[in-house]
């Protein structure tokens, strides 16, 4: 039944096409500050609001202050539109996010 194949392959590219969806990474706020990461030094990973890059002890204050605030998740990379405790809004194929 080549007609029918020929509208499946169709349903599926759209299918593709609307959930190619680009997705930034995010860090647990709760996780980073947990047991696990307690002997680690998170010097470099993390830069305040200016882009400066953040030592380990400024990185675990700011990362306190922000779970403090309700604050769950934070971006990796620029994030248009994130959310704090959603995540990253998810971002689609054709959209310039750099
Ligand atoms: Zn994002």
């Amino acid at each position: 039944m080549p007609t029918n194949v020929k509208k499946d392959l169709a349903i599926s590219k759209t299918i593709f096409y609307f959930t190619f969806m680009m997705r930034h990474m995010t860090i647990n706020i709760a996780g980073i500050l947990g047991d696990k990461w307690k002997r680690k030094s998170l010097k470099g990973m993390f830069e305040d609001e200016n882009g400066r890059v953040l030592g380990n002890i400024e990185a675990r204050e700011m990362l306190a202050q922000m779970l403090a605030e309700g604050k769950k998740l934070f971006p990796v990379g620029e994030c248009e539109g994130f959310d704090y405790i959603t995540g990253c809004p998810g971002h689609s194929s054709g959209e310039d996010t750099e």
